[in-house]
């Protein structure tokens, strides 16, 4: 329903939060990244981008969903914060990898919205930079199915291992 909507994303939440959990459970840490674009942004298609304006800085737009229960000790990664620079990965101009690297993390699980884009790059910027990837194929959602299919599979290609919840 935003100004960008991936269709039914919403209902990744769900087992999003079930995923959220088991990390919670465990003490292992949790890091969100989001588009965090300032209004003049490159990627909007008033300033010759791909996109319609969303995900403005200190919008609602930019907000987590309020169902999403990412819990206090979240690590929030903000992405394509610069006018001049887009970001699908959330490993691109940000301190992600510094702060995995820090903590010795060596295997990183991967949900979100859209698969086709920040998913897909996210995920392949992981598997470049070393990490073992699981990517969770039952909490993404992309823009359409079939381009959704093309990324899971391009993904399963470059080496991500795809679970679910059950696994
Ligand atoms: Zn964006």
């Amino acid at each position: 329903g935003g100004a960008l909507p991936v269709p039914e994303g919403d209902k990744i939440i769900e087992p999003a939060n079930k995923y959220i959990e088991k990390f919670v459970e465990k003490e292992l840490p949790i890091f969100a990244t989001r588009d965090w674009h300032t209004e003049n942004h490159i990627s909007f298609k008033k300033n010759g981008g791909l996109w319609p304006e969303h995900c403005i800085q200190n919008t609602e737009g930019a907000q987590f969903p309020s169902e999403l229960k990412l819990p206090p000790e979240t690590f929030i990664i903000n992405k394509g914060d610069r006018p001049e620079i887009d970001a699908y990965s959330g490993f691109q101009g940000t301190l992600l990898n510094d702060l995995l690297k820090e903590r010795g993390i060596k295997r990183i699980f991967i949900g979100g919205l859209a698969t086709d884009y920040c998913v897909l790059h996210t995920v392949l910027g992981g598997l470049n930079l070393g990490y073992t990837v699981f990517l969770l194929l039952d909490a993404i959602k992309g823009i359409t199915p079939q381009s959704e299919q093309n990324a899971i599979q391009k993904m399963l290609k470059k080496g991500a291992i795809g679970i679910t919840l059950k696994d």
